[in-house]
């Protein structure tokens, strides 16, 4: 049981690491950022950023901020878009 446990959380350690700009470009993630005050969505120029060498900022545990009312946002990370039959087989 302990072992089994153990080896689950080694699993999940072992996926991609997507906590920099550079790896979400890499692996077609998109990320985007979102102002509660502002109601504004805003995705990020990952490749821009990359040319700019901000490829290893890590996002992960900073809150973005708002370019309009320099307020807090939240990250939305968003996976590339997987074709339905990926989501499992469905008994017809
Ligand atoms: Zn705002």
């Amino acid at each position: 049981m302990q072992q089994h446990m153990r080896a689950a959380r080694q699993r999940r350690t072992s996926t991609l690491r997507s906590d920099t700009f550079r790896a979400l470009h890499e692996h077609e993630h998109k990320l985007a950022c979102y102002c509660p005050t502002c109601d504004r969505w805003q995705v990020l120029d990952l490749e821009r950023l990359i040319a700019d060498g901000r490829g290893e900022y890590c996002f992960v545990g900073r809150e973005p901020r708002c370019s309009y009312c320099r307020g807090p946002g939240v990250w939305q990370l968003r996976p590339p878009v997987m074709p339905p039959r990926s989501y499992g087989s469905v008994q017809s």
